[in-house]
């Protein structure tokens, strides 16, 4: 186990950001926060979680897949893809991080997303431990441990020290370059820091949420329910739901005419909205009622049945916070699955 002290802090990250980018949580004005790149005085914000999640970095909201350029009869395609460059995110969150192992399922598996795949290649993550988890998170239920997340560097931070230790050969080759500013750190301080939390994690209200009623298998079981319709009555299908979410990863491909060519790029997309995978005969969920439903049968259906049981939620809690409406997985879960505290 290595340590830095907190004073070094801004050290810490100015060594980092001489050979790779560094992004971090920073405060927002207006008390949220969001990763952004660190520069000289940046400072780490103590916010729980970012608003949205650092899926970005390796799946952006919009993104250029390739150009065209036509004369006359001839077509170009030109290829829009440059290598990228090592970059580092520090500060995740043991959710957001496994939510990257989902994330992984989907655009690793063959045939692999070659744009996912370079950011992924080249992004290393520093993932930080909770001291304080919030009331509306409950990765717990998903076997996550918010005390013990994964990532390239798992981070704990004490009131006078972060304590660093390397998971994978590009967490220690990243530890190796901040050696002039690491000193040994006592795994009893980690303990510590971690049994502490835990006793916040087992206060939470939603500790006793399970997966017992979902996984694969039980499309039959869980799709005619008739708790369905009260679930959904009043969803606005605004798609804030799925745009915080770290783990959906559903999106469209358009062209736009730049008029000096077109550019085909892809852009996050929503199954809560009305022409989301409309086809040329037409839709096939005509409702909010289906739309809503497929979101959640996904997440603990359907992705677990074809994902060896891997669950597409990974507790964040941010669309408890965020719907507003107030509606979320956790009341779905209370409802279709007969789970305590409903
Ligand atoms: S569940 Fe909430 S956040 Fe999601 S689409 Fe419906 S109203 Fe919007
Ligand atoms: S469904 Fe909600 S709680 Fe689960 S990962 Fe997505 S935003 Fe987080």
């Amino acid at each position: 186990m290595l340590k830095c002290s907190l004073d070094k802090l801004q050290a810490l990250f100015a060594k980092i950001a001489e050979n790779a980018k560094l992004y971090l949580p920073i405060d927002n004005s207006d008390g949220t926060a969001s990763y952004g790149e660190w520069s000289e005085g940046t400072a780490w914000s103590n916010a729980l979680n970012t608003t949205k999640s650092p899926k970005d970095f390796f799946f952006p909201q919009t993104e250029d897949l390739m150009k065209f350029k036509t004369e006359g009869k001839n077509i170009e395609v030109i290829d829009v893809r440059r290598e990228c460059e090592d970059f580092v995110i520090f500060g995740v969150r043991a959710c957001d991080v496994k939510s990257f192992d989902i994330l992984d399922r989907v655009f690793l598996t063959e045939p692999r997303d070659s744009y996912y795949a370079m950011k992924r290649a080249h992004g290393i993550i520093v993932s930080v431990a909770c001291q304080k988890p919030a009331e509306t998170c409950f990765c717990g239920t998903f076997g996550i441990d918010a005390t013990e997340p994964a990532g390239d560097v798992t981070a704990w931070k004490s009131e006078d020290a972060l304590y660093l230790r390397a998971n994978t050969e590009k967490g220690s080759a990243l530890l190796d370059k901040l050696a002039d500013l690491l000193e040994e750190g006592s795994d009893e301080a980690v303990t510590a820091q971690k049994e502490k939390t835990k006793k916040i994690l087992d206060k939470l209200p939603l500790k006793e949420l399970t997966t017992d009623a979902f996984g694969g298998g039980k499309t039959k079981e869980l799709f005619d329910d008739p708790a369905w319709d009260a679930l959904s009555a009043t969803c606005l299908g605004c798609g804030t739901c799925t745009f915080v979410c770290p783990t959906c990863q559903c999106y469209d491909i358009k062209d736009f005419n730049t008029g000096n060519g077109v550019v085909r790029y892809r852009c996050w997309d929503s199954c809560m909205y009305s022409e989301f995978t409309r086809m040329a005969h037409g839709n096939n969920r005509l409702t909010q009622k289906e739309r809503f439903r497929q979101r959640f049968m996904h997440k603990l259906v359907y992705f677990p049945e074809n994902n060896d049981g891997m669950f597409s939620c990974v507790g964040c809690g941010r669309c408890l916070a965020k719907c507003p409406i107030s509606m979320n997985i956790v009341k779905v879960m209370k409802k279709i699955g007969g789970n305590k505290g409903e």
